[in-house]
């Protein structure tokens, strides 16, 4: 892992899964770290601030409190919040679908316009989006969350495009199959359709995805950025 000075660093939805392994490497790094949930509870060892992705003025307020515990304004945005909601196309709800868009896109692109403030101020900053494997290989069953996660890639290379002169990169990391309680709530038989078609013959670790968050993170991807970067075992065979 390549050097980097410490950073102020916010986790969204960093209490538990993936999020948690995000922030616990940065933390082992040396980083500042705060990350966020909906109860305001700090997992062991990190500091935490509210914050509920669907309201504009939560994440602002989210950033104001993480702001102050940090010291300063967050210069590595982990934008990792979300939720499923599956079920079939023609059984899915406007509200399934449209509580899924607005917690992982819109949750996502509320955290990083909030972000891109101090960033642009300080000519520098690390915008970070947890997408998914099914974001472009897709999923039955999984149209809403699928469409949540391919709309991070625009996102971010939308990003990349308005912001890259200011020394700010926007990347995406689409995980595959990782064991966290999300997945572990998916039916057994979905679960062994999947390992099945894993080319590495297993499910991932979440310190795995961490470890290339923080790569992106480091002074050593400044040059990457409207990547997306799997972590999947070769499930999307790179997209
Ligand atoms: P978990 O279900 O374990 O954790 C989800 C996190 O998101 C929690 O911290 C939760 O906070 C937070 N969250 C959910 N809704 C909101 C909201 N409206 N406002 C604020 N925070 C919210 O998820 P995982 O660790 O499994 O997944 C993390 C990310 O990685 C997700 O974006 C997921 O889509 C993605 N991913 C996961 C994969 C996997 O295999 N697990 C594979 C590919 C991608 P709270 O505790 O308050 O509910």
């Amino acid at each position: 892992m390549a050097s980097t000075a410490q950073r102020n660093v916010l986790v969204t939805g960093g209490n538990r899964g993936i999020g948690l392994a995000i922030a616990r490497a940065f933390a082992a790094g040396g980083d500042n770290v705060v990350i966020t949930n909906r109860s305001g509870e700090a997992p062991e060892g990190l500091r935490a601030v509210r914050c509920e992705v669907t309201d504009s003025a939560s994440v602002d307020q989210a950033f104001t409190d993480a702001e102050e515990l940090l010291g300063g304004p967050v210069e590595v945005l982990v934008a990792n919040a979300g939720i499923t909601r599956d079920t079939l196309l023609m059984r899915m709800s406007d509200e399934d679908f449209d509580t899924v868009l607005d917690t992982n896109l819109a949750g996502a692109f509320r955290c990083a316009r909030r972000a891109a403030t101090g960033m642009i101020r300080r000519r520098h900053g690390r915008i970070i989006f947890i997408s998914s494997v099914v974001g472009l290989y897709g999923s039955p069953g999984q149209t809403n969350y699928a469409a949540s996660k391919s709309g991070l890639v625009g996102l971010a290379r939308s990003i990349t495009r308005e912001l890259g002169g200011r020394g700010i990169t926007a990347n995406v990391v689409a995980p595959g199959f990782i064991e966290t309680d999300m997945t572990a709530a998916l039916p057994e038989a979905q679960q062994k359709a999947y390992l099945a078609s894993i080319p590495a013959g297993r499910f991932g670790r979440t310190e795995e995805v961490a470890d290339v968050v923080r790569y992106l993170a480091s002074d050593a991807a400044a040059y990457v950025s409207g990547a997306v970067i799997p972590v999947d075992g070769g499930l999307g065979m790179g997209h």
